[in-house]
């Protein structure tokens, strides 16, 4: 795994974590006329602070209110100078904190002042907006970085803001040690560096539900183990499946304790009855497999989890005697 490690070029420039909400991006759909997708890029404008110390180079943590949702470098920063906003103010006050009622005849409300407007006014700002391109860094975290795990690694620690400063080579290790392979940053850099800024067929990457039959059951999964494939180590987001140790018809519900996070094709070969988990927590190869070189040298290795792993050892029994009974 010497890939993993992280070098001194990796830690230089700074680092963010990005905010997406419902309204940023309804907001940019409607200003910029296309929409973000948080795999590929980021929009924000000038009246969003740390604006102007962003650079390309630097880390970006993709989050939303709750959790990561991914991680990777800002290839490209374009830079859009002279544009223009609207923004909509309190016609009593000017403050831009009222809300839009939809049960009531006169539309707004204002906290600040405490009145009621049918219409604020609008004021024209003019403004620069940024759109931070990822190239093809990107790395889908899906949750296992929470809301606490990710203050750990920010350095403002404002609720307000948009865009946070983040300690870089903390974020690196953090990430790391989840399984998270994100690409050496100056080979990120180089590789991408004459790809066209529109590509055809749309994106790559995805960390969509849909895509991927995403449930809760993997997110808990992802959430507890990080993105590590239990038999063999670190894997794309991608790859990563989860796996029931009793069948799921049989219970009828998603334990993590009776769930394993396996890489596509070690899970294909669970599901068959080729591997097992002795009672050791180390992995037992059927014979049949053992002229596959990749897979019989996972022949009494220990499961890629940590001790105090919340793994059901009766149920691990008896998949065991299930399934070595077929050998
Ligand atoms: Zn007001």
């Amino acid at each position: 795994m010497g890939s993993s490690k992280i070098t001194t070029h990796d830690i230089k420039g700074r680092a963010w974590s990005f905010l997406i909400t419902d309204e940023t991006e309804r907001q940019f759909q409607g200003n910029r006329g296309y929409e973000d997708v948080a795999e590929e890029s980021y929009s924000y404008d000038s009246t969003v602070g740390n604006h102007r110390r962003v650079k390309a180079g630097d880390l970006v943590v993709v989050r939303n209110r709750h959790e990561a949702l991914g991680i990777g470098y800002i290839e490209r920063l374009d830079v859009l100078t002279g544009q223009q906003k609207v923004r909509n103010r309190c016609p009593h006050c000017g403050s831009t904190n009222f809300k839009e009622r939809t049960t009531q005849k006169v539309r707004y409300w204002c906290s600040p002042c405490q009145r009621a407007f049918p219409e604020p006014r609008e004021e024209v700002i003019p403004i620069t907006t940024y759109r931070a391109h990822y190239g093809g860094t990107w790395q889908p975290l899906e949750g296992c970085l929470n809301k606490a795990d990710l203050t750990e690694v920010t350095l403002s620690q404002s609720d307000q803001q948009s865009i946070k400063a983040m300690d870089r080579a903390r974020t690196l290790v953090k990430v790391a040690a989840l399984g998270v392979r994100l690409p050496h940053q100056d080979v990120a850099m180089i590789s991408t560096h004459h790809r066209p800024s529109v590509l055809a067929g749309g994106r790559r990457r995805t960390t969509t539900a849909a895509r991927r039959g995403q449930d809760a059951f993997r997110q808990a999964l992802v959430r507890e183990y990080g993105m590590v494939c239990a038999m063999t180590g670190p894997a794309p987001a991608e790859v990563l499946e989860a796996a029931h140790l009793r069948p799921f018809a049989v219970t009828e519900q998603h334990n993590v304790e009776e769930g394993l996070l396996l890489r596509a094709d070690v899970h294909r070969l669970f599901d068959a009855g080729l591997l097992a988990i002795r009672s050791t927590l180390r992995i037992s190869v059927a014979p049949s497999l053992l002229g596959h070189t990749e897979y019989s040298a996972l022949d009494g290795v220990p499961l890629h989890v940590s001790v105090d792993a919340p793994l059901n050892r009766h149920v691990i029994e008896e998949h065991y005697l299930a399934t070595t009974a077929t050998w």
